[in-house]
């Protein structure tokens, strides 16, 4: 059977966490959490980078930082994963869902600004499969209308538009290392700051509502409950897990590269009957998935079942938002959806993971094709 995912290991993770066990310091804030946060401060001209306890926490913390009033809104898509949305709940707001572009499947841009009241508060953008939102044009509204962007980056990490490191454009970005995304920890996660404003707050919210962090820097010689805050911080030795894999960041972005370039070359020609994924010219991905598209949802239906009957796993993902029940609780769709539905129900992930094999790779090439001869 090819699974769907298989989450990454490049080697180096064993030793790392036996130096977490030897140093019997397994909290959070150590010597692995501390590499992670510069790698990436660095590696994507980052202010400021906070590991957390999923790319879920990370949401979290980045909507509690926007310090939302209840009754406020914050703007979102309708496809996507359930934390986008649970973070603007716990932060007290009302969900606005709106329509997505069918080509890349991300919030569609255009239909912002119409839903914009004087509640309006957030964006939250989703970037989806790594690539990037229409920035430009989603930065151009938040700015003119004062609104806060989050970026929804989970997916993102080691992706740009036009340059920029997903999660750096925003005011919050929000990474996610579970097992299930391109560099893992377990469960695990990062919010990107880009404006130093919050960074204090950011780290009282992170640590129980305290100054510790300022006290492990020896800013202070003991620390305080200085507000409401909850403890975000993830251990040292999923860290630790973290770190072998962002050493080989490079490597595993390549190899995820490699696989997704091979099934778009071998698909080209089943262009008529399967709809490939569109990656603008502004924005360099990072291979987090490979989807198609099929007719309708009875001809993914069968698509999934022929793969299976070949020993292959393909998924599919996303039931709107805002037809779920929680999203009927807590939200309403502003305008039409024209393409959340629809283009979600058409939608199939194929196996991709770092070191999948060119056997395998092979197989759900014929397998694909196979199902339309
Ligand atoms: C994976 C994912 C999350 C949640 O990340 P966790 O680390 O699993 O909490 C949030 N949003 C999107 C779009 C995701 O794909």
């Amino acid at each position: 059977m090819i699974s769907f995912n298989r989450t990454p290991c490049t080697g180096n993770e064993i030793k790392y966490i036996e130096e977490v066990i030897d140093s019997h310091q397994l909290c959070g804030d150590g010597k692995f959490t501390k590499k992670c946060n510069q790698w990436m401060e660095e590696r994507f001209h980052a202010q400021k980078v906070l590991l957390t306890t999923s790319g879920s926490t990370a949401l979290d913390m980045a909507l509690l930082l926007c310090d939302l009033n209840p009754g406020d809104e914050v703007i979102l898509p309708s496809y996507t994963f359930s934390s986008t949305a649970n973070a603007a709940i716990l932060a007290g707001a009302k969900l606005v869902f709106v329509d997505i572009r069918p080509d890349t499947m991300n919030i569609d841009e255009t239909k912002i600004e119409d839903a914009i009241t004087d509640k309006t508060k957030v964006i939250i953008v989703m970037h989806y499969a790594g690539v990037s939102c229409e920035m430009d044009t989603i930065m151009d509204i938040a700015r003119r209308h004062n609104l806060l962007v989050v970026e929804d980056a989970a997916q993102g990490v080691m992706a740009e538009y036009k340059g920029k490191a997903l999660g750096t454009i925003g005011d919050f970005g929000c990474y996610s290392f579970h097992e299930t995304k391109n560099y893992s920890m377990g469960e695990g996660g990062a919010i990107v700051i880009n404006n130093a404003k919050y960074n204090e707050k950011a780290e009282i919210l992170r640590e129980k509502g305290t100054d510790r962090s300022k006290f492990l820097r020896g800013q202070i010689d003991k620390y305080t409950w200085i507000d409401f805050g909850d403890s975000y911080l993830p251990g040292e030795l999923n860290a630790a897990y973290l770190w072998a894999q962002l050493e080989q960041a490079d490597e595993i972005n390549n190899d995820r590269l490699h696989t997704w370039n091979c099934y778009n070359e071998a698909f080209q020609d089943l262009k008529d009957r399967l709809e490939l994924p569109y990656i603008p010219e502004e924005c360099t991905h990072n291979a987090h998935m490979y989807y198609v598209k099929l007719k309708d949802i009875e001809d993914r239906t069968r698509f999934i079942q022929y793969l299976k009957e070949k020993d292959i796993l393909s998924v599919f993902h996303y039931v709107p938002l805002h037809s779920a029940p929680a999203g009927l609780k807590y939200g309403r769709f502003h305008g039409e959806d024209v393409y959340t539905t629809k283009e979600s129900e058409r939608l199939v992930r194929l196996p991709i993971y770092y070191q999948l094999t060119e056997e395998d790779r092979n197989k759900v090439i014929q397998a694909v094709r196979s199902y339309f001869e």
